[in-house]
């Protein structure tokens, strides 16, 4: 019954330019697959044309969000923010994101990446959206913002999920769902070893590709297909059928999405 599974990645950069030279072809061998849902983040500007282009390529596939990835809040990220704001007024989005704190990169934007997480959390409150927190080097930082701005309203996916089990107990406290990828089949991911006590209810699947490819491909390009690894690898930690993770991770995303 494996072609009637979905699967569905909740966060992947189709655009990027790692799929050049086989966007097609990447995008139909995670279809054959059973991956039929691709929540595309947003980075800046600068991809916005390029996700709406996918948005019209396959309508029934990908499903867009929009915000100002951390990475790339600079000095004209006020520019950028009105660019966002522009376009949330404009259209329909499923998600904030991604938005969040990043100080492995670069920790001298601290301040004006608390800024605008905490602007864009705003937004997605008021559109009645979820968001989707990139967090890197940063629980203490982003912990700190969401105890600033948590509120029922307030809902989400913490992306890339690969912090401790207290801080995925915390993370849950701020009504996020852990968004779990490739570091689950890490040797050294850490994250395998609790995860089974977390409530699948809080658990999506993720592939971040071209990013963070999960066993057997590690450090190679990561695509969406794969997402399926990740799957393979919460059955054996949850103890269920593929089946049901597929069907309990998409539910999930549903839940998150509204779609
Ligand atoms: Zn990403």
């Amino acid at each position: 019954m494996e072609t009637n599974l979905i699967f569905t990645d909740t966060h992947t950069h189709l655009y990027s330019e790692e799929f050049a030279e086989d966007r097609a072809e990447m995008i139909e061998r995670a279809l054959e697959k059973g991956v039929k849902r691709f929540f595309i983040p947003a980075i800046d500007s600068s991809y916005t044309q390029k996700m709406y282009d996918l948005e019209k390529q396959y309508p029934d596939n990908i499903f867009l969000m929009m915000g100002l990835h951390p990475c790339y809040v600079k000095e004209n990220y006020e520019a950028e923010l009105a660019l966002v704001e522009a376009e949330l007024a404009k259209r329909k989005f499923t998600a904030i994101g991604e938005i969040g704190i990043d100080l492995y990169w670069d920790k001298t934007t601290l301040g004006i990446q608390k800024i605008a997480f905490q602007k864009q959390i705003q937004w997605a409150k008021k559109y009645k959206l979820p968001i989707n927190i990139h967090c890197r080097d940063a629980f203490d930082e982003i912990f700190e913002v969401l105890e600033l701005e948590k509120s029922p309203e307030l809902f989400g996916i913490f992306h890339c999920f690969s912090g401790t089990y207290e801080q995925a107990l915390q993370a849950i406290s701020y009504n996020m769902k852990l968004g779990i990828g490739g570091v689950v089949t890490f040797k050294n991911g850490k994250i395998d070893q609790f995860l089974n006590q977390i409530d699948i209810k809080h658990i999506v699947l993720e592939t971040d590709s071209p990013y963070l490819a999960p066993v057997p491909h590690r450090g190679k390009r990561n695509e969406s297909s794969y997402v399926k690894l990740v799957a393979e690898k919460l059955s054996e930690i949850y103890q269920l059928p593929i089946e049901e993770i597929a069907r309990i991770t998409t539910e999930n995303s549903r839940e998150i999405f509204g779609i």
